[in-house]
């Protein structure tokens, strides 16, 4: 306690504001906020004593603190945050959440370090080179903007909020980082050598690395800047605020009920093969509810479909990254008017249409290889079906077959041949017609159905027509079920 307040006494000759003096006396959010309690319960009373004359020094000092140059000062937070309340752009967002990113200069980082040394210097039983000695400057400011900003805004903090942007600028930055090139000139991008002369001729990276005080001694530094800082005349700025929206995922399994739709645009030499795709007819729906372009954004699905293959069942599982989005929650009653809308075009539905976060999409990619899927094909002999036929296609032990990269999709993917588990086959008659018949097959993800059917010219292998010793064709093929348990089943 009685060493608090030496620290106190000691921070507060070297100019620092009170908020900065909480940050080397472990201060919470609480702290930083109510400061005059902060300190009471720490023992520290402000010196009341002091004449006016001293007070308006006093003042003047405060409003230039040495460490923080003036970010955690109550007035320029307010400030800010009354131009970010009353901002026309973010009136443009209807989002639930926010978050908040800031850029401050490097400078307060030099400042940060060489009160680190004098401290170190000072109280060498309380402070050591090896653990951060405070709550850094930038921390300190996340954490009182995000709680006003919270209040002022009513809005509750969230990553998946809209993203609120602060840049910070310096007057005196070059110059003062222009002495540390003195300490560490290696460190240094030579601007002469680069043409393009980059403002930033050290990187924040390269600061953080080289600059700490582990590899700094105190006399090193103290040759070229001031150990502890000195007071500045000029203060930091607020450069701009600008705000960026959510991205979103939202995810969704789908039915594909025609036989004339690809899963995505389908474009040959810069020509539409066909006028619509899954993933149009979704995005022409979703897009304009977060306000974004339809094509702007981007769908990825467990496996896909040929243009000719339903996908029935359960339906296929999908997700939409939505990035920049002017809302960031979707309410059960609007995913069901999407859903509905969606259906309208009377060749996709989709179900369980839900935001998820962006770790679960690690689910849709473990789907493409590990899982099983259900297929119901539509198959043709030259002759009549015959019992052995039937009997022969009717398979409950898993084999694995040799499938080198279809011709007909050569084009496009590299020649390889894989193995393929086939865990079941069932065939059955088609009473309408004694040549066809159909068959239920159960495979391992990524197979392609129709060269297991007809074996590509012996490229699939074995195949059904290897195991039944006659030509078979396949007339249509439907996806029957992904068995793939994400995301998690809506009940509406
Ligand atoms: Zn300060």
């Amino acid at each position: 306690m009685t060493e608090d307040i030496e620290i106190y006494n000691f921070l507060r000759s070297a100019s620092c504001c009170c908020i900065c003096c909480l940050r080397y006396l472990k201060g919470r959010t609480d702290d930083f906020i109510s400061v005059q309690s902060a300190l009471d319960k720490r023992g520290i009373c402000l010196d009341d004593t002091s004449t006016n004359d001293e007070k308006q020094a006093k003042k003047m000092r405060l409003s230039n603190c040495v460490a923080c140059l003036g970010l955690l000062e109550p007035h320029f937070i307010e400030t800010l945050i009354e131009q970010i309340r009353s901002s026309d752009k973010l009136r443009e967002y209807d989002c639930e959440g926010f978050t908040t990113s800031v850029s401050l200069p490097i400078a307060l980082q030099v400042r940060q370090l060489s009160l680190w040394l004098s401290l170190l210097e000072r109280f060498p039983s309380r402070f050591n080179s090896c653990s951060v000695p405070d709550v850094s400057v930038k921390d300190a400011f996340k954490m009182i903007l995000n709680r006003k900003l919270g209040e002022v805004l009513e809005r509750v903090f969230s990553p998946t909020g809209i993203m609120i942007n602060v840049f910070i600028s310096y007057a005196n930055e070059e110059v003062e980082l222009l002495l540390l090139q003195k300490i560490k000139p290696e460190v240094f991008v030579d601007r002469k050598a680069k043409k393009h002369c980059r403002k930033e001729f050290i990187t924040r990276n390269a600061f953080e690395k080289n600059f700490t005080p582990d590899n700094v001694s105190l006399a090193q530094y103290r040759q070229h800047i001031a150990v502890p800082p000195t007071i500045q005349d000029q203060t930091i700025a607020l450069e701009e605020v600008s705000f960026t929206g959510p991205t979103l995922f939202l995810a969704g399994r789908y039915n594909k009920i025609t036989r004339e739709l690809s899963q995505t645009p389908w474009v040959i030499d810069g020509k539409r093969k066909m006028a619509n795709s899954v993933q149009e007819i979704m995005c022409s729906v979703v897009g304009p509810y977060f306000l974004v372009m339809e094509d702007s954004l981007i769908f990825s699905s467990s496996g896909r479909e040929d243009v000719d293959v339903r996908c029935l069942g359960e339906g296929r599982p999908f997700v939409l990254e939505i990035q920049n989005a002017f809302k960031d929650y979707l309410t059960d009653s609007v995913a069901l008017e999407m859903e509905k809308a969606i259906a309208k075009s009377k060749q996709i539905s989709v179900k369980d249409l839900q935001l998820v976060a962006r770790e679960e999409l690690v689910h849709i990619k473990q789907g493409e290889e590990n899982k099983q899927k259900f297929y119901r094909a539509l198959c043709v002999l030259e002759t009549a079906v015959t019992a052995e036929v039937l009997n022969a296609l009717n398979i409950e032990e898993p084999f694995v077959i040799d499938q080198w990269t279809p011709l007909r999709v050569l084009h496009r993917r590299p020649l390889l041949s894989r193995p393929r588990t086939i865990y079941k086959v069932k065939a059955f008659a088609y009473q309408r017609n004694d040549r066809v018949l159909i068959v239920d097959v159960v495979t391992q993800a990524g197979t392609y159905i129709k060269e297991l059917v007809h074996s590509d010219f012996g490229r699939t292998n074995p195949s059904f027509r290897s195991i039944i010793g006659q030509p078979i064709d396949i007339q249509a093929l439907d996806v029957m079920a992904v068995h793939l348990d994400w995301p998690k089943r809506l009940t509406r």
